[in-house]
């Protein structure tokens, strides 16, 4: 899976394409990987990189959402335990269970929550996870030594699935081009094309590498590009209603001493009457996040103070130890394509499921839903694109398609776990080229190995695709991306044959994003975002 071979593929291909994919988060790559695998000849264009957008900044948490079981959503909560359950069963290199403990402070809690999450696990029925249960206030310490004693009660435990977004990304993009799909990064959709009667039958697109433009017709558009939805949308008709409402989330990562232990906790009711998750991931702490309104969707959204504050003084009173602005480790930002509702002022009120809107251009939109459910939004889609284009029947078949890189025992192989099958390769290139053993930096276990597997074999281009989204290097730990930054552009000018002025470009990029996830050590406007 090389960025040429795609192209080579893109322009080879003469004839009109079944479908072409707009936007290469997890619900276009998902999109891609169901149109491919019933055989529609199948183009995704994404303008940055796979996952740029939301999709490499989710909570990680492949869930049923027990927030919407509160809410009397218990169709969404079915759906998406369905979809974890079918995930996990897809991609076990990448998806694992984990126990969520909801700590009890008041009496009430308990009893409340206690049956809450047995209805959850109940519904997830032969998907299930594990019996939730309650726990006294001796074992909620033991498997929470650092939670705030203060009050405790005791606690529920539950169990729900956690993954690695941007890498389960990354192999369903490689799962959609074993499928026949062709797909590429760095192109982004500049304009729509439409027949004589005014009907969206194509794409504009500019390769962001080469400048050269182009354009690609198709039987049907599937604009899937998350909170930019409405933007791609008037490309078609500047006067549609805009559909989506963005809605920002932070996360702070810390070390794993402020959450030793192998469960997370979860805090159902934050002073905001929010949701509030403290997990442990790839050896930090990850704790988020928020739901603060925004005007316009940003590609690279910058954390607002308020937000960093809320999440601290929140992880303040529920941990012993207070963690403080000198403890964050990466801070960073993603954007909710919520689909508007009428009449709703607050996102965490507005829908969660997805929408499928079809314009009057025939431009067929999907927006919404979650991670966890891409695959069933995928197949929803589909169904419908599948009429919009009069394209030859087919039936979905998905559930039964595993993630590239599926590995049934993947911890067997260390930190490149998350490589599944594909870790013997890389750990083949270690031996081959010993010097590509080496850490990129001696905070984070990451070698070179996969800086030269990520450009050879998973279309990383920048130095940012390595380190956010071929590694999770940026979103770990700021400090040590940026010292590992140089390493990374000598090894990738050297693979992909580029000179010292590409390297000092892809650094001086590479810095600008990187002071989106790092925090200074003062609030307000002295950070360097
Ligand atoms: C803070 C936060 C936490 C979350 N946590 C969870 C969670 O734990 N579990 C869960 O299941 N869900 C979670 N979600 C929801 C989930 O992350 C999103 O629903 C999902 O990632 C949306 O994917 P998407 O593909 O629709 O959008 P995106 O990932 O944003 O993808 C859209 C893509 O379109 C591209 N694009 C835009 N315009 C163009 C153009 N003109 N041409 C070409 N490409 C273009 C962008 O570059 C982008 O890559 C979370 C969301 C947020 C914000």
């Amino acid at each position: 899976m090389t960025r040429p071979e795609m192209l080579n593929q893109l322009h080879s291909h003469t004839a009109e394409w079944d479908i072409i994919v707009v936007g290469g988060g997890a619900t276009g790559v998902g999109v891609a990987i169901d149109a491919a695998s019933r055989g529609y000849d199948t183009l995704l264009l994404e303008g940055s990189d796979f996952g740029k957008g939301t999709s490499s900044r989710s909570t990680k948490l492949v869930h049923g959402g027990v927030r919407y079981l509160e809410q009397g959503n218990v169709a969404l909560v079915m759906e998406a335990l369905k979809e974890r359950g079918i995930l996990r069963q897809n991609a076990p290199h990448l998806v694992s269970d984990l126990a969520f403990i909801v700590p009890n402070y008041d009496w009430w809690e308990a009893p409340f929550y206690g049956l809450g999450l047995k209805i959850y696990n109940i519904l997830s029925g032969k998907y299930g996870f594990g019996p939730s249960k309650i726990l006294s206030r001796e074992e909620t310490l033991q498997r929470l030594p650092t939670i705030n004693p203060d009050g405790l009660r005791g606690g529920v435990v539950y169990y729900d699935g956690q993954f690695d977004d941007a890498r389960l990304l990354i192999n369903m993009v490689a799962t959609a081009a074993e499928q026949g799909g062709t797909l590429i990064n760095y192109c982004r959709v500049s304009g729509l094309t439409k027949d004589s009667d005014g009907l969206v039958n194509g794409v504009t697109t500019r390769d962001e590498e080469s400048g050269h433009v182009f354009t690609a017709t198709g039987k049907v558009v599937v604009n899937a590009t998350g909170p930019f939805t409405d933007a791609l949308r008037r490309l078609a008709d500047p006067s549609v209603q805009p559909m989506i409402a963005p809605s920002q989330g932070v996360h702070l990562v810390f070390d794993r001493s402020f959450l030793p232990g192998s469960s997370a906790m979860m805090v159902p009711h934050t002073s905001d009457g929010r949701v509030m998750f403290a997990i442990p991931w790839h050896g930090r702490t990850l704790v988020g996040t928020t739901d603060t309104p925004i005007p316009e969707p940003t590609l690279e959204p910058s954390p607002m103070e308020e937000e960093i504050e809320f999440i601290l003084e929140t992880a303040g009173q529920y941990l012993h130890k207070a963690p403080s602005r000198s403890d964050v480790l990466s801070v960073f930002a993603g954007i909710r394509p919520l689909v508007r509702a009428a009449n709703s002022s607050n996102t965490a009120a507005l829908s969660r499921d997805h929408t499928i809107h079809i314009d009057a251009s025939g431009l067929l939109n999907i927006a919404g839903g979650k991670w966890t459910t891409y695959r069933n939004m995928a197949e929803d889609c589909m169904d419908h694109a599948a009429v919009l284009g009069r394209l030859p029947e087919s039936e979905c078949v998905t559930k039964q398609i595993n993630i590239h890189g599926f590995h049934a025992h993947a911890e067997k192989f260390g930190h490149l776990a998350v490589y599944g099958s594909d870790a013997p390769a890389i750990q083949e290139l270690m031996r081959r080229r010993p010097e590509l053993a080496q850490p990129l930096t001696g905070a984070l276990p990451y070698v070179g190995a996969e800086v030269v597997w990520a450009v050879h074999h998973e279309m990383a281009r920048t130095v940012e695709d390595v380190l956010c989204r071929r590694t999770r290097a940026l979103f770990l730990n700021a400090k040590a991306a940026i010292e590992a930054a140089p390493k990374v552009a000598s090894l990738m000018a050297h693979e992909l044959e580029y000179d010292s002025s590409w390297e000092s470009k892809q650094l001086a990029a590479f810095q600008r994003v990187a002071a989106h996830f790092s925090l200074g050590k003062e609030p307000a406007g002295s950070r360097g975002v």
